[in-house]
């Protein structure tokens, strides 16, 4: 280092000792120093500057920093050198040292300095370097963790990262946790975890994990989380958790969340579209530029029948039919290359061959810098839809066609409707008249034999006959009843009739039925105004099937009638008639069938009570049309109430009454054969035996009797002989009794005389004919002797002046009050009539409308003609001819009923009754003796004073 002293030397001399001691200081020096000269060049380097830089001091000594090192490295160290200069003092900087040929750069802290002389004088740059890299490094390193990641922390958005103690005590808490939880910073530190985001369903479960973390256990794994925030709403995040140890060796846990949530809302979408897609009605396709199919939805399978692999990966044309038109692929390609959406139909073939239109929607699928990459088909099945469109438009253009053709059918079916319901009516005339024709032979032929027949046995059988006969013709009279009924050609009549009067017929009618069981019966009609309004006739056919039915079925016990009313509107009443009885009953599972037409509770072969089935159906039909309904209560075993209403008038002469049929009957052959015998009949009837019986009948009562065989006969008998009444059938060959009718109208004289029909139908229209012929009334077939002679009567008394040969003891209301031949003092004979106590005057004055005189006259009437009455039925009974005894009992019984005599009538009746039904005569001794009894107490006060004029 001389050569450096001798520099100094140019200012102050040194001496050799320290020369040599600065030298070996220097050389000993760890890091590389140096001196250059003024310009730059290098003057002396000691050791470290060998070992750190490479160079020999013979190398670098004379040479400059550009010739030693590389560019960056020198040019720096020689700005360092002229600012040195420049601005004098010293100057320190690091800089780096790139390696030779991929060697380490290493950094150095260079330092430099002037050399100056005693009198400060400028002589030499001292330059050192030391080796920082290390330091340099670790303050790199500690700019990542503390600055980096810090800045990291607090800049990133959705990565929410927060810090807990070994407690749960939030310690750090991140910008991003405040956005995704809610809290600020300032709120969420020092709280706990679990008081913080952790819903109350985790709260246990995290508590634990994190405590178990703390004290060695692994940690919990990353996932999917459902958290709280601030306001109550979940946080879904997906959170993953680290332990550090911090300064003080304590374990802090951080845990780091990404919000899901957004995530989620997107995938839910995702999901709802596919779905969408996955389940719509229609058939969705989605291919790729070339047409190769990539996804098909359910319903695109259901629809084509192809399975989804067989279609994933072909191309849509294996659905054509070939009925497609070419133009129509040609358009579709053409409007999707412009990428634009087609709209258009195919004709497509299923896997199974068959055939089905669709309606397609084909669309471009774009990426968003534009490309094209997929089509999506939407597909609907319209081959439904089309065939109704078609069959619309069909309909369209043929409604008119249509309705003409719908038209024309409905007029025929109604004609055929209307034809059928005539062959109807006209099948159930002609059934009417054919059954009833021949029961008119038998009934009438029974009625003959009868008169013939010597022997009580023979009189029994023609009895059972008889009595065979009317329940055949019973039965046949329901069945057209019901048929009329349903054929809608019954009509109901309106006349006034006594109540108790009907009630009393009904009596007597089922009387000896109840009688042969041992059953009581009893009806009454009280409470009901004593003339009512109606139809009787109809009302006795509802109560005696009733009664009928109530007998049939009681085997022990009593049978009521009864009648009352129910609600009164003006002078119309509903009145309740109800029959109940103490017999089988019926279970309450059979009850709802009951009034069906052919309905039994009993349908087996074996049955023990025989029936049609029909009454209770008839029944019902009749009070309907009366305004009413029918019911039932039953108990099995203990019997049975029928009931129905009906809506009847109040009549407005409650005085007014007609004479009971019954009564009149009873006499009237008598009377016919005293007023009229002699009468000149004309019978027209084709059939024979119907001839023979209907002129018997006549001819028993003294009447005259020819026969003519059709109408034609009849108008050429009529010009040329005087009849006082003809008798006309209806159907007969040649000519039928209507047109007869008209003809004999139009003869001179004929104006008024009497022409009955005869006819098989009581058809009301068939007597409306019969009257717009010209016909003055009917008697229906079979003939019933006692109708035919009350009819008879009727007219003839009507009509015919003259008076018969033998004196008329006429009681007849109609014959008129010049034939009074008995004159009765009137009011001793009602008196006395009335003290008996068994006498009912009101009930018979009412029914001669209070005339006295004709009643007085009736009453000696009476006695005249029945006086031997109860002598002859004794007569009868004692020489066997029981139906003598009851004719007389029968008629007697409807004599005594007109004239009041209740006691007597209702004695006659039990007579009748057990005579029929073959009771023993001592049975019967007992009502006639009594009977008798009162027979005598009638005559000695009807005769106690005759004044006979
Ligand atoms: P039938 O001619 O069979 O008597 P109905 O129509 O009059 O026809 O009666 C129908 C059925 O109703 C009868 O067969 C019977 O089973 C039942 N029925 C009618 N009245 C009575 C009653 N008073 N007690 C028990 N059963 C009855």
């Amino acid at each position: 280092m001389a050569w450096l002293f001798r520099l100094g030397e140019r200012g102050a001399r040194k001496s050799a000792d320290v020369e040599a001691f600065f030298e070996n200081l220097v050389r000993q020096l760890p890091d590389p120093t140096w001196v250059k000269d003024l310009d730059g060049r290098y003057l002396y380097c000691n050791p470290a500057f060998e070992q750190h830089f490479g160079i020999t001091a013979e190398q670098a000594i004379g040479c400059a920093d550009a010739d030693l090192f590389p560019s960056g490295f020198a040019t720096a160290l020689g700005e360092q050198t002229a600012a040195v200069l420049g601005e004098g003092g010293e100057s320190r900087r690091d800089q780096r040292l790139e390696g030779a040929e991929g060697g380490e750069s290493r950094w150095f802290e260079i330092s430099c300095a002037l050399l100056c002389d005693e009198r400060g004088r400028r002589f030499a740059l001292l330059g050192s370097a030391r080796d920082v890299t290390e330091r340099r490094r670790a303050a790199e390193a500690a700019w990542d963790t503390e600055t980096r990641f810090h800045a990291l922390f607090e800049q990133v958005e959705a990565i929410s990262v927060q810090g807990y103690d070994r407690n749960r005590r939030v310690i750090y808490w991140n910008p991003a946790s405040e956005v995704l939880y809610g809290y600020r910073p300032a709120e969420a530190l020092g709280v706990k975890l679990e008081d913080l985001i952790i819903p109350e369903a985790l709260r246990h479960y995290v508590i634990s994990a994190v405590d178990s973390w703390v004290h060695g256990a692994p940690v919990p794994p990353a996932g999917e989380m459902t958290l709280r925030r601030a306001d109550g709403s979940p946080a879904h995040v997906f959170s993953s958790h680290v332990m550090l140890r911090g300064p003080d060796g304590e374990p802090q846990m951080y845990c780091v969340d990404i919000d899901l949530s957004e995530r989620k809302a997107a995938e839910e979408h995702i999901r709802k579209l596919s779905l969408a897609i996955e389940q719509s009605p229609e058939s969705i396709a989605i291919t790729d530029p070339d047409g190769t199919i990539e996804y098909v939805n359910e319903a695109f399978v259901h629809n084509s029948g192809y399975a989804r692999e067989a279609l994933i990966g072909a191309n849509p044309r294996i659905l054509q039919s070939g009925r497609t038109p070419r133009s129509v692929y040609r358009d579709l390609w053409a409007t999707l290359a412009r990428g634009e959406v087609w709209r258009g139909e195919f004709v497509n073939r299923r896997q199974d061959g068959s055939e089905y239109i669709e309606m397609a929607v084909i669309a471009p699928i774009r990426q968003p810098d534009g490309r094209i990459t997929h089509y999506v088909a939407v597909k609907e099945d319209v081959t439904e839809k089309k065939r109704i469109a078609e069959e619309l438009e069909r309909y369209r253009d043929h409604l008119e066609e249509l309705v003409a053709a719908r038209t024309r059918q409905l007029s025929e079916a109604r004609e055929r409707a209307e034809e059928a319901s005539r062959a109807k009516s006209a099948f159930l005339a002609n059934m009417s008249h054919e059954i009833r024709s021949p029961m008119n032979a038998i009934l009438g032929l029974t009625y003959l034999l009868g008169r013939e027949m010597a022997t009580p046995q023979q009189r029994a059988t023609l009895a059972k006959i008889k009595g065979a006969a009317n329940h055949l013709l019973s039965i046949i009279n329901d069945i057209l009843d019901v048929s009329k009924i349903e054929a809608g050609k019954l009509t109901l009549e309106n006349h006034d009739f006594a109540i108790a009067e009907l009630f009393n017929q009904v009596e007597a009618l089922v009387q000896a039925q109840a009688a042969a069981k041992g059953l009581a019966l009893d009806c009454k009609a009280e409470g009901l105004p004593a003339v009512l309004h109606g139809d009787s006739t109809r009302l006795r056919q509802a109560l005696l099937n009733y009664l009928g039915n109530a007998i049939k079925f009681t085997h022990e016990g009593r049978i009521l009638l009864r009648a009352e009313v129910l609600e009164t509107r003006g002078r119309r009443l509903l009145i309740r008639f109800a029959v109940t009885d103490t017999g089988i009953g019926i279970e309450s599972a059979d009850l709802k069938q009951l009034f069906q037409p052919f309905t039994q509770v009993d349908n087996s072969a074996t049955r023990r009570y025989s029936g049609s089935g029909l009454g209770l159906a008839i029944t019902r039909r009749l009070a309907l049309m009366m305004g009413g309904q029918t019911g039932v209560e039953s108990v099995p075993g203990k019997g049975s109430t029928f009931w129905f209403t009906a809506w009847l008038g109040q009549a407005e002469n409650q005085d007014l009454v007609e004479l009971g049929m019954p009564c009149e009957e009873a006499d009237a052959a008598a009377r016919l054969s005293e007023q009229h015998r002699g009468a000149r009949i004309l019978l027209v009837e084709d059939n024979l035996v119907n001839q023979e019986v209907a002129a018997e009948i006549l001819k028993d009562v003294g009447l005259e009797v020819d026969v003519a065989n059709n109408g034609r006969e009849a108008v050429t008998m009529a010009r040329r002989v005087h009849y006082d009444l003809v008798l006309m059938d209806l159907q007969m060959p040649e000519m039928d009794g209507l047109e007869a009718t008209r003809r004999l109208r139009r003869l001179p004289g004929w104006e008024e005389r009497p022409i009955i029909a005869m006819t098989a139908n009581a058809y009301d229209d068939d007597r409306r004919r019969c009257e717009a012929a010209g016909m003055n009334g009917h008697v229906s077939k079979p003939v019933d002797p006692q109708t035919l002679y009350a009819t008879l009567l009727d007219w003839l008394s009507r009509t015919m002046t003259r008076t018969p040969s033998t004196p008329a003891p006429s009681g007849v209301v109609h014959g008129g009050a010049e034939r009074r031949e008995e004159k009765v003092a009137t009011g001793d004979v009602l008196e006395r009539l009335a003290q008996l106590g068994h006498v009912d005057l009101s009930f018979a004055l009412r029914s001669l409308h209070g005339k006295r005189e004709v009643y007085t006259r009736l009453v000696g009437m009476y006695a005249e003609h029945h006086r031997e009455d109860l002598a002859r039925l004794r007569q009868a009974l004692q020489s066997g001819d029981r139906d003598q005894a009851r004719r007389l009992a029968h008629a007697l019984s409807g004599v005594a009923g007109t004239l009041g005599f209740v006691e007597l009538q209702r004695l006659c009746r039990t007579l009748d009754v057990a005579l029929r039904d073959e009771t023993e005569i001592e049975i019967l001794e007992v009502s006639l003796a009594r009977a008798e009894v009162l027979q005598g107490q009638l005559l000695a006060a009807i005769v106690a004073a005759p004044e006979r004029g």
